[in-house]
């Protein structure tokens, strides 16, 4: 942090939002389930390097008061999906699981374990760091202190039932979507609040400091800082960073009309998936409602976040071999045959490009 005194007061300049964020919900009791953007300056105290300034632009995102695994799957498909709109290419998409704290306490043990013959090869970074805040022992760059860690026992292979559980259907949903990824088993988040699914993309035009989005699901945080317990999740990205690894012709972003797709069970997730495509295919914003949650509170949550229209597709409609597609602003509603609806996104682009 960029810390300094005057006149005796300590003053610490912003690291990053997602605290921020949290206590502006908190003290503003503010509604809940909610999605929050910000392009806000930041600050850092470490030597400036490339890509790396002490001041920089940071733009999250963070998704509040849901805690199912499909929501993991959204923001990383969101962050997917924004590089691939910027031009951003050739990057990559590591994901792990770090669990809950009772299986970070038990994992600790046997990690110390499998440590306690070499602990002494480790760094003193290491060694200070393993008392302190164990899991970051991963990040060292160190090559000695990797191949001591490279056979050490991970995370993700020492979850509860309900975190594995969750771990897997994220993957689920990532692959249903056609989101490219890989387990990286040593990818941690330092912080004690990070929870279950953390995740990095990484792109090798910035050298060393490869990263250039990186977020996970933090459901201790909210009540860490005096709010009610509530599952999070969510993202940053330097925007500096982000600069260098886009190439010279990055096309222009026009305002998107918003399609929010309702669908109940997870049976339908891949008619969703191929809808989602269709309509990211137009540039048009695509959010998904939770398939696991009834069509009103759906619904509820497609008008909320302001979606111009909203395909649902359930039973009946898998019956009948259409979507019924509800004009958010006049309220009309309509049943399309799935076959009409390409047609349908087609005549909207123009309309909006007019
Ligand atoms: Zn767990
Ligand atoms: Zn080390």
């Amino acid at each position: 942090m960029y810390k300094f005194e005057i006149n005796k007061k300590l003053y610490a300049l912003r690291p990053e939002g997602t605290a921020s964020v949290l206590r502006a919900v908190i003290e503003n009791k503010l509604s809940l389930p909610a999605r929050y953007l910000y392009i806000w300056h930041m600050y850092r105290r470490e030597r400036p390097q490339k890509g790396r300034y002490r001041e920089f632009l940071q733009i999250g995102i963070e998704l509040l008061g849901e805690g199912g695994p499909f929501y993991d799957a959204e923001i990383i498909d969101l962050g997917n999906r924004f590089l691939h709109i910027v031009g951003a290419r050739d990057f990559t998409i590591e994901i792990n699981s770090i669990g809950c704290p009772k299986d970070r306490a038990l994992y600790r043990k046997k990690l110390k374990a499998y440590l306690q013959p070499s602990f002494n090869k480790l760094c003193p970074d290491c060694q200070r760091r393993f008392k302190s805040n164990f899991l970051r022992i991963f990040d060292c760059k160190k090559t000695s202190c990797q191949k001591i860690l490279d056979k050490a026992p991970k995370i993700s292979e020492h979850l509860c039932s309900e975190c594995s559980q969750h771990y897997a259907t994220v993957k689920n949903f990532l692959k249903t979507l056609g989101i490219p990824y890989t387990e990286n088993k040593k990818l941690v988040r330092g912080l004690d609040y990070y929870t279950r699914t953390v995740f990095e993309f990484k792109h090798k035009l910035v050298g060393a400091q490869d990263t250039i989005l990186a977020g996970g699901r933090y459901d201790l945080l909210m009540k860490e800082l005096g709010g009610v317990d509530t599952p999070c999740t969510g993202w940053a990205m330097g925007v500096d960073r982000l600069l260098l690894s886009l190439p010279p012709d990055v096309p222009k972003i026009e305002h998107a009309k918003i399609f929010y797709i309702a669908t109940i069970g997870e049976r339908f997730v891949d008619e969703m998936a191929k809808l989602r495509n269709a309509v990211h295919e137009h540039n048009f914003i695509c959010l998904m409602g939770n398939p696991s949650e009834s069509i009103k509170r759906q619904l509820k949550n497609a008008n909320r976040q302001n979606a111009d229209y909203v395909f649902i597709y359930g039973e009946d409609e898998a019956k009948e071999c259409v979507y019924t597609v509800r004009d958010m602003k006049s309220g009309e509603q309509k049943k399309l045959p799935i076959k009409d609806s390409l047609s349908l996104l087609k005549s909207i682009s123009m309309e909006s490009s007019a």
